[in-house]
């Protein structure tokens, strides 16, 4: 940060005070989930041999052939198995490909249950994902999302022991597994600094096959490709999914069916870049009559254009706040969004605004 910069002491530690309680005030909420809520889990025709698979707020999508089937993101090591038992009474074929769209822990997990047929396919960026952070990596050494998970250290030991979490501690998605278990890469029931800057990414089985512009695989007549979106800030191994004979796009959490997913991961910068990749994503997804993304129902080419005029209203309406010389908070009041109030988790735009700031101000 520029401040940091700044030569007088004195003036160094007010603005690292004023750095502080601003941190404070916007520190990221811990992550829960709802102990009483069913686990659901749907399969649905999409079109030709292309399914949709889904469960709570997720889904994915899978081709099958009379050779094998095409798994897109296995969400989780419990849907994973689900499916695979679904897959041998439905179609009678095993999973010759599973195909990730990117690392994250709640899209490319759970993929190890179909290691026995399966090749696994990622962009090259995966790896260095899945790698572990330097063993001196503290608790304190955690940003962003997972500061919260890093804070549950109570005893004040240096590592998160499963007795310092709170019972509704987030899930996998379409399983009652809990996220801590995802940090726990070395299973010794407790998390170091370094598992949590990780991620909770333990059960994302590494590509078999990587690759670095665009793949095409093929099996049974029929093909998935995938192409590599960028660096972008929500990742830097993001593959568009494309089921080119049957018309089918899955795009994964860069564009989504409802608002973006709260503060944008604006930390990691890159906002130039995920607007590229939005108009880039945008101009293929006229090609596809079935446009679907991992977080609501198959759509079209245009739900893609309704998240780019999103985030270009909420770009214009944030530098106009800016530009008026209003303060973040003042403009988390009056950057409503109004006319995209019948959007899913509406309840985030004021989280949307904070991230669009430091975009615009970082
Ligand atoms: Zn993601």
């Amino acid at each position: 940060m520029s401040m940091l910069k700044i030569r007088t002491s004195n003036c160094v530690i007010a603005i690292s005070m004023l750095v502080a309680v601003q941190g404070l005030a916007q520190a990221p909420e811990l992550r829960r989930a709802s102990l009483e809520e069913e686990v659901v889990r749907t399969i649905s025709h999409i079109n030709g041999d292309v399914y949709h698979a889904q469960t709570n707020r997720s889904g994915t999508a899978f081709l099958v052939t009379p050779e094998g089937i095409i798994l897109a993101d296995p969400l989780s090591r419990d849907f994973a198995q689900w499916l695979k038992e679904e897959f041998a009474t439905r179609f009678g074929v095993p999973v010759r490909y599973v195909v990730y769209s990117h690392h994250h822990w709640d899209h490319g997990s759970g993929g190890a249950v179909f290691a026995d047929t399966a090749e696994f396919v990622g962009h090259a960026n995966m790896l260095s994902y899945l790698e572990m952070p330097p063993p001196t990596t503290t608790l304190a050494d955690v940003v962003g999302q997972y500061e919260p998970v890093a804070a549950l250290d109570s005893n004040g030991n240096g590592v998160v022991e499963f007795s310092e979490t709170p019972e509704d501690m987030q899930r996998f998605p379409g399983s009652r597994q809990n996220i801590f278990e995802g940090f726990d890469a070395n299973r010794d029931g407790e998390l170091s600094g370094a598992e949590i800057v990780r991620g909770a990414i333990s059960f994302v089985h590494p590509p078999t096959i990587r690759y670095t512009d665009e793949i095409e695989v093929r099996l049974g007549g029929k093909r998935v490709r995938l192409t590599w979106m960028g660096n972008m800030n929500h990742s830097n191994d993001t593959s568009l999914i494309t089921f080119p004979d049957d018309d089918v796009m899955l795009i994964v959490d860069y564009v989504s069916r409802r608002l973006p997913n709260r503060e944008m991961d604006y930390e990691l910068g890159g906002f130039p870049e995920w607007m590229e990749a939005i108009a880039r994503t945008e101009e293929m997804a006229m090609d596809y009559g079935y446009v679907l993304t991992a977080h609501g129902p198959v759509g079209t080419w245009e739900d893609v254009r309704a998240w780019r005029e999103y985030l270009e209203d909420l770009r214009d309406a944030v530098a106009a706040g800016i530009a008026a010389g209003q303060t973040l908070e003042e403009m988390q009041r009056t950057v409503t969004m109004d006319e995209y109030s019948h959007w899913e988790r509406f309840d985030w735009v004021d989280e949307n605004v904070l991230g669009m700031y430091h975009f615009l101000t970082d």
